[in-house]
């Protein structure tokens, strides 16, 4: 830690407080990300901490670099590489006005990332526009990926506040207990059409049965032809049959094709959901400019 020297608090996250610092010596400006633990009596596990070091190895353009973990006492400490800001801060600099290029190319960053990341066997298990960052030159790079794994999924945040729930999806909220990659792809749907309605969530839940509530009104009440594996969930229940609405209605701007794969993104059924490999084939990409 005494190589670093701390610039300002930048955030308080899931897991312990991100600080901006720069390295003594090279003058490089990295981001620190301090855990807290709840336990903090008993240390850091070793099963969080050998999970941390394996994501050393996750090098990607579209993943928010860890260059390494500090470990002392009862801390730790991730060094990462520093970004600008993150997609929520952007939202508000945008006022609202996110252009249709720009949603597109955040969109197909945030699924080369995530198609990275799900290939060599990492789930994300909590996105959501605080942790995607952007950088000066229209990079988007996915941060805390592992750490769901690492630390648990969160239900609060280091700060005590109740974590988001608006990404996550009906399987998740009814206590599915296995999880694979289809978490991460409901979460891109639902930052899709935020991005594609300039920073306004889709799916605001104040609580899970709420949440429910909206996905069902906005998707249709899944039945147990659409989702027999529903019934079987530790906190599945009965919801009236509602109807599904037009996607056209909810994100008017996006085209024809970007409502197509929002459409294959939020599906309720985990099965069924499309997977970031193929996402990235989507007729919506046709014309991406790659940055
Ligand atoms: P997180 O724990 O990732 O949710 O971090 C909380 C906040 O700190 C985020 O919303 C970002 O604004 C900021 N932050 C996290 N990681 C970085 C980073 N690598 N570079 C710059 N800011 C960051």
């Amino acid at each position: 830690m005494d190589q670093y020297e701390k610039i300002e608090k930048i955030g308080e996250g899931t897991y312990g407080t991100v600080y901006k610092a720069k390295h003594k010596t090279s003058k490089e400006i990295v981001a620190l990300k301090r855990v807290r633990l709840d336990d903090e009596d008993e240390g850091v596990p070793s099963s969080a901490l050998r999970e941390i070091c394996l994501l050393k190895e996750l090098k990607h353009r579209n993943v928010v670099r860890l260059y390494d973990v500090l470990h002392s006492e009862h801390r730790l400490t991730m060094v990462f590489e520093y970004c600008d800001q993150d997609l929520k801060k952007y939202f508000d600099s945008c006022k609202g006005n996110v252009d249709a290029k720009t949603v597109q190319s955040f969109m197909h960053q945030l699924l080369l990332g995530l198609d990275f990341c799900h290939a060599n066997n990492v789930l994300h298990r909590d996105l959501k526009p605080q942790n995607l960052l952007i950088n000066k030159n229209g990079e988007l790079k996915l941060a805390d990926f592992g750490l769901a794994r690492a630390f648990g999924l969160p239900i609060h945040c280091f700060s005590a506040e109740v974590v988001t729930l608006w990404y996550r999806p009906p399987d998740v909220l009814m206590d599915a207990k296995v999880y694979d990659t289809s978490i991460d792809m409901w979460s891109a749907g639902c930052i899709f059409a935020e991005m594609a309605n300039g920073g306004v969530p889709l799916l605001p839940g104040y609580d899970v049965d709420d949440e429910l509530k909206r996905i069902f009104k906005l998707l249709g009440t899944p039945t147990l032809t659409t989702w027999p594996e529903m019934k079987q969930l530790p906190s599945y229940k009965e919801f009236p049959a509602y109807p599904p609405v037009s996607l056209v209605n909810v994100c008017p701007t996006l085209n024809e094709q970007g409502r197509k794969l929002l459409q294959q993104l939020l599906v309720c059924n985990p099965k069924y959901r499309l997977r970031a490999n193929k996402a990235l084939v989507h007729a919506y990409f046709v014309d991406v400019q790659s940055r």
